[in-house]
């Protein structure tokens, strides 16, 4: 038996034929740059995400950048972010010019712990960044609450989160502006870089369709100094194809979820919390390790796969040296950093592999 941590040939597998066709469609159609699939992608998606508004973009980490910049965030801004988050949260901040300011995760959801929010708010700050982590939606009333109370505005980082849903409403609109990653490992992947951004808020999608186009309306004229940031029009037809899939994905790995849920013995590790209001998107399966890297040893001997998301917090990356936080700071943060594993889950896990998987990771 083996086993994968995440199987993307399968996905375009299962898809070949009509993933073949989009990709010929845009070969043929001569429009190279932007053009009908990435505008007929943006509507789709907008739609499945209930939102108003789609741009695509050229990445996940640009999304976040140009949404923050679509929001005046600049140098002398605080940004409240996660603690415990992929780097890409605290870079689009950093690119901005304002600086991250980290709040340590809820120890059961590992999401942003919204009851610590309110003591990083100053009078810089601008913006609150919550990270739907492994698919887990946060728990964004209160932090919409709290946005309202000090006149902030809110960003969701939702490169993890396609079609998870929040109180039984779908990731897309609750804030004021929510970004996508299309990166292939994603629930929803491109087969290459892509990235979006969804919103209910007009002024800011035009803002952000001019931000990623040269600051550019029309042709030669430049508004504002914008960058190149595009969707790709290939990716934007395969995308299309994968979006009618993406629900029926989704069950399969929450299926698989379930099945880790109620078949694996914790014993050495602690499974995921899952709060009653949430629909996650199972993104990732992340246990809590008591000696985590022993634990992956075993399980990868037995031919169980997993990997660390993630390894060394931002705080802790030299990158971030300049921001004088050091070890100790974010105890939570560092604490995840040393117990978090991910075991496989994905759409095109078959059932004697998930029976593998429980039965090694039992024994
Ligand atoms: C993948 C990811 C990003 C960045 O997406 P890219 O498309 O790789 O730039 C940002 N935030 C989170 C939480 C991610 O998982």
């Amino acid at each position: 038996m083996s086993v994968t941590f995440l199987d993307l040939k399968a996905a375009y597998t299962e898809l070949k034929s009509d993933i073949d066709l989009a990709v010929e469609r845009v070969l043929a159609s001569g429009y190279y740059i932007h053009g009908p699939e990435v505008e007929a992608f943006e509507e789709e998606f907008a739609r499945y995400c209930d939102a108003k508004e789609c741009v695509g973009v050229a990445n996940g980490l640009d999304a976040l950048n140009l949404a923050l910049r679509a929001m005046d965030v600049g140098p002398g801004d605080e940004v409240i972010v996660p603690s415990n988050t992929f780097v890409a949260t605290w870079l689009a901040v950093s690119q901005c010019g304002a600086t991250p300011v980290p709040v340590e995760p809820d120890p059961r959801t590992y999401n942003i712990d919204v009851s610590k929010i309110e003591a990083a708010i100053t009078s810089r700050t601008r913006v609150i960044l919550p990270v739907h982590l492994y698919g887990q939606p946060a728990d964004l009333d209160p932090i919409l609450a709290l946005a309202k109370k000090y006149g902030l505005r809110v960003l969701e980082d939702a490169a993890q989160a396609h079609g998870a849903r929040y109180k039984d409403r779908r990731i897309g609109a609750h804030g004021d502006v929510v970004t996508w990653s299309f990166y292939p490992g994603k629930n929803l992947g491109a087969i290459g870089d892509g990235g979006a951004v969804t919103t209910n808020d007009p002024e800011l999608a035009d803002r952000i369709r001019v931000l990623r186009n040269y600051g550019s309306r029309v042709k030669y004229v430049n508004e504002v100094q914008g960058v190149n940031s595009r969707l790709d029009p290939i990716q934007a037809a395969i995308l299309r194809v994968k979006l009618l899939h993406l629900d029926a994905w989704n069950l399969r790995r929450t299926t698989i979820a379930q099945r880790y849920m109620a078949e694996l013995t914790p014993k050495g590790f602690s499974l995921p919390f899952v709060p009653e209001w949430a629909n996650p998107s199972w993104h990732l399966f992340v246990v809590a390790c008591k000696d985590r890297d022993a634990m992956q040893q075993c399980w990868s001997n037995a031919g169980v796969p997993t990997l660390i998301h993630y390894p060394i917090p931002p705080h802790l990356q030299q990158a971030y040296a300049s921001l004088n936080i050091g070890a100790g700071r974010l105890p939570l943060a560092e604490k995840m950093a040393k117990e978090v594993l991910s075991i496989p889950i994905g759409p095109h896990m078959s059932t004697s592999q998930i029976d593998f998987v429980i039965t090694k990771i039992n024994q």
